[in-house]
C-alpha cells in the first residue's frame, strides 16, 4: 500500500479521497498528500540506493498501491551531464543538463504518463483519452499499450509529424482535429460520457505531477541531496516545475536534504506563447490566455494552463523568475547547443538556454553558481525543426584541395 493519505484541492484546500478516480475540483488541479512521517520511518537513502535505476525506486513517495498494476518501460534515472562547452559559450562554470531525451518515447512525458496510466489501471479504468499537440499522446499510447488499456489520442492537424505517427504506431486510435488543442480537449470532454474514457490531460487528474516529481527526486539523489542554485525548465502546462518544487518540499520534510538551500526555479517560454512569463512580469497569480500562440516548441504551446497559479507560486516561493525568449533565439540555441555537446536538445530546451543567456547578461546568475537545465525531449522527434537546414551535396568528382579548404 502507498503512503497517500488524501488528495487536496490546490485552489481551496478541500480534501478528497484517493481510492477513487478524481479529476479537477472547482476547475483546478489536486495535490497528492502523503503521511510523510511514516515515509520518513519506512524509507532510507541506503535502501533507495540499492533499488533499480528507475523512477519507481522512490516508491514510498509515489501513489501506487499495487505494484502489479504499474505500467513501466524502465523510465527514470536519466543522466545529469556536465556541459563545459555550452557553459563556456554562456559564461558559466558549473552548468549541467538533466537529459530527459533518453526516456522511453523520447521525452519526459513518459514520467507523468507512466504514473497516470498506472493509477488509472489500478482504479479499474479500461480506456484512456488525451488531447495533445506534442509528446503526451505518444507517451500515453505507449503506457496504455503496456498494460492493455484502449487509448484515444486527439491532435491538432499541425502537430509535429513524429507525434502523429507514434501514437498510432503504439496502437492508439489517433485522430487529427481541424482546430486547436482546446478543440481537442472539448472532443475528449464530449466523448467521455459516451465512450467511458478517463481523461489524462495535463493536471486534470492528480498523478502526472507525481510522475514528474521524480525528476526532482533524481536530481537530488544525483547531487548527493544538495540541490543546485538555479533550475531552468521549459514550461507548457508546468507539471514538471510544479512536481519538482513539490519533490523538494517533501524531501525537506522527511529530512533528506543536506541543507536549507532551494534552487531558484526559472520557468522558460517562447515569446510565441508566453502566458506564464507575461503574468509573472505583471505580478499576477493567474495567467490570461495567450492569443495566437505559435511556437515550433510544441511542448510550450499551451496558451492557458489550468495550473498557472501553481507554477507562479513555485517560481515566486523559490525566488526565481518566469521569462520568455524570442522564438528565433530558441531555435538557434537548440541547434548550437546540440552541436556543442552532442546532446539532442529539443526546441523547448532552446527556450531555457535563451533565457539563461539573458539572465547571465543581466547578472541575475553568478558565473560560479550551479545551474541545471532540463532537456525535456529528444530533437529527433522534431524533424520539421532539425531538417530546416538542408545538407550540402558532394561535388562529383571531388576536388579534395577545394573541399578541405571549404570545410576547415
Ligand atoms: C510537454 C513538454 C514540455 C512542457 O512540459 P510541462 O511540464 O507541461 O510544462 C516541455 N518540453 C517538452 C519536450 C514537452 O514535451
Amino acid at each position: 500500500m502507498s503512503y497517500v493519505t488524501h488528495l487536496e484541492s490546490a485552489i481551496d484546500g478541500t480534501h478528497l479521497p484517493h481510492g477513487e478516480l478524481q479529476t479537477l475540483h472547482e476547475g483546478r488541479p489536486l495535490w497528492v498528500r502523503y503521511d510523510l512521517e511514516a515515509v520518513a520511518a519506512a524509507m532510507t537513502k541506503e535502501s533507495v540506493a540499492k533499488r533499480d535505476p528507475t523512477m519507481w525506486r522512490y516508491q514510498e513517495l509515489l501513489p501506487v498501491d499495487d505494484d502489479t498494476k504499474i505500467a513501466s518501460l524502465g523510465e527514470g534515472m536519466t543522466p545529469l551531464l556536465r556541459c563545459e562547452r555550452l557553459g563556456a559559450a554562456l559564461g558559466l562554470n558549473d552548468l549541467w543538463v538533466k537529459d530527459e531525451s533518453q526516456l522511453p518515447t523520447g521525452s519526459f512525458k513518459s514520467r507523468g504518463l507512466a504514473m497516470a496510466v498506472s493509477r488509472a489501471n489500478e482504479l479499474g479504468v479500461k480506456s484512456v483519452a488525451i488531447p495533445t499537440a506534442g509528446n503526451a499522446g505518444g507517451a500515453m499510447a505507449a503506457y496504455a499499450a503496456r498494460v492493455g488499456l484502449d487509448a484515444y489520442v486527439f491532435m491538432p492537424a499541425d502537430t509535429p509529424i513524429v507525434n502523429q505517427y507514434e501514437a498510432a504506431y503504439y496502437g492508439a486510435e489517433a485522430f487529427l482535429v481541424d482546430g486547436l488543442i482546446t478543440d481537442c480537449g472539448a472532443i475528449v470532454r464530449d466523448g467521455t460520457p459516451h465512450m467511458g474514457w478517463f481523461d489524462v490531460s495535463t493536471l486534470k487528474e492528480p498523478y502526472r505531477i507525481e510522475g514528474k516529481k521524480t525528476m526532482g527526486l533524481e536530481l537530488a539523489e544525483q547531487s548527493d541531496w544538495s540541490l543546485p542554485d538555479v533550475i531552468l525548465y521549459p514550461t507548457g502546462g508546468g507539471t514538471g516545475l510544479i512536481g519538482m518544487w513539490k519533490a523538494f518540499a517533501e524531501l525537506a520534510e522527511i529530512g533528506w536534504l543536506a541543507d536549507e538551500r532551494r534552487p531558484r526555479m526559472v520557468s522558460c517560454q517562447s515569446d510565441g506563447c508566453a502566458p506564464i512569463s507575461t503574468a509573472w512580469s505583471k505580478g499576477e497569480r493567474f495567467a490570461e490566455p495567450f492569443p495566437d500562440a505559435a511556437t515550433a516548441a510544441s511542448g510550450l504551446r499551451v496558451p492557458a494552463a489550468v495550473g498557472d497559479f501553481m507554477i507562479l507560486d513555485a517560481v515566486n516561493e523559490s525566488g526565481g523568475q518566469a521569462r520568455d525568449c524570442p522564438e528565433a533565439f530558441l531555435l538557434a540555441w537548440a541547434r548550437r547547443a546540440s552541436a556543442l555537446e552532442g546532446i539532442a536538445f529539443a526546441p523547448e530546451t532552446g527556450a531555457c538556454i535563451g533565457v539563461l543567456e539573458m539572465l547571465v547578461e543581466e547578472k541575475a546568475i553568478d558565473p560560479d553558481e550551479r545551474v541545471v537545465i532540463f532537456n525535456t525531449g529528444a530533437a529527433q522527434k522534431y524533424v520539421e525543426v532539425i531538417g530546416a537546414e538542408p545538407l550540402s551535396t558532394l561535388p562529383d568528382p571531388v576536388d579534395w584541395a577545394a573541399f578541405s579548404a571549404s570545410t576547415t
